[in-house]
């Protein structure tokens, strides 16, 4: 099979299913370039390689690379409050093996259904599997950055924290030894959910936004040295997921939770008076309010009346004492 009956027959699909974007595509595959109408509002385009053995296991399933990979990407639109324009893959392959790229291409598209994102164009190249996407979406007024948040806004967070990260060392059980409540975890970790209405929702309310992909703590920090500030996060307000206190110590389920990434979940800040609006924005995924920023730069965390410092502009104070091997 040469390159183009490949990208016909795996990548090519009609744009039928995304009447929010069909007539700002004017030519998507098969041309040199995809043509996008020029749009109204902001363009925000963000690009993410993964490579296999490093990003995802090697013998990872095609659905999972697929999944992942298109979604660890939408999550970077939604933490902008951007909606979806479209997208393209760059997919370098070792060699073309059909169940594979079956797999590969059927997730692909459902994802993109789901989230209602075109596949605009790509690359297709022979090499060690890596895939790159590269989202586009628009904002039409303001986009939530990580510079903007003030001392004394509150901090939040989206869903449950920890899920992903806690998935890592089931990878490498069979999926059928699995506990139904392992299973929620795994399926945390392979197919991330972007929060694109709750950022779009939260344009104009939020002062600040990032998506966890690298930790709780890791992410805040980006927020914190971008707006000048620092945070002081509750210990007991961190939300943890019923699998995961069931299947870990509570010592490990906040560990994972503050250092382990992967959950695209989205970490915004807001002034207090938005109390109410925000939590009347709960209704597809739980908010938890999980602290306060302040003046003081680096991130601490209170715990019972007393103050641990976590990290600082340098990096990592206190995490050795409760890190999970
Ligand atoms: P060119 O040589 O002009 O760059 P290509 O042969 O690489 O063109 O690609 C032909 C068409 O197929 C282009 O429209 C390109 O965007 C699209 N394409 C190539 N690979 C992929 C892929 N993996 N996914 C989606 N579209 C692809
Ligand atoms: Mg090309």
């Amino acid at each position: 099979m040469g390159e183009f009956e490949l990208i016909s027959r795996y990548f090519h699909a009609p744009f039928a299913n995304f009447p929010n974007v069909e007539r700002l595509i004017e030519t998507g595959i098969g041309d040199d370039c995809a043509v996008l109408a020029p749009l109204t509002g902001r363009l925000v385009i963000s690009t993410d390689t993964c490579v296999s053995g490093s990003h995802f296991p090697a013998d990872a399933s095609a659905e999972m690379v697929a999944a992942r990979s298109l979604g660890s990407s939408v999550s970077d639109l939604a933490a902008m409050g951007a909606e979806p324009v479209g997208f393209t893959l760059a997919l370098t392959l070792p060699n073309i093996n059909e169940a594979w790229l079956q797999a590969f291409g059927s997730q692909l598209h459902e994802s993109a259904s789901a989230w209602r994102i075109p596949l605009i164009g790509g690359d297709t190249t022979k090499g060690p599997l890596t895939v790159t996407v590269t989202v586009f979406g628009r904002v039409q007024d303001q986009c939530l950055y990580r510079h903007g948040a003030s001392p004394g806004e509150d901090v939040w967070v989206s869903g449950f924290l920890g899920d992903a990260a806690a998935a890592l060392p089931l990878l490498e059980r069979p999926r059928a030894s699995l506990t139904p409540l392992e299973r929620q975890l795994y399926q945390r970790y392979e197919s991330p959910q972007p929060r694109l209405k709750l950022g779009s929702k939260l344009r104009g309310i939020a002062t600040a936004a990032i998506d966890v992909s690298d930790g709780l703590v890791a992410d805040l920090m980006h927020i914190c040295s971008a707006s000048s500030c620092g945070a002081l996060i509750d210990e007991d307000a961190i939300p943890l997921s019923s699998a995961l206190l069931a299947t870990f110590s509570q010592q490990d389920a906040l560990s994972y939770a503050l250092k382990g990434g992967d959950d695209y979940e989205l970490c915004f800040t807001a002034p207090q008076s938005a109390r109410n609006l925000i939590q009347s924005l709960s209704a597809d995924v739980a908010l938890s309010r999980i602290g306060i920023l302040r003046r003081e730069s680096g991130i601490a965390m209170r715990k019972h009346g007393e103050e641990v410092k976590l990290m600082s502009k340098g990096g990592y104070d206190h995490f050795k004492e409760n890190s999970v091997t």
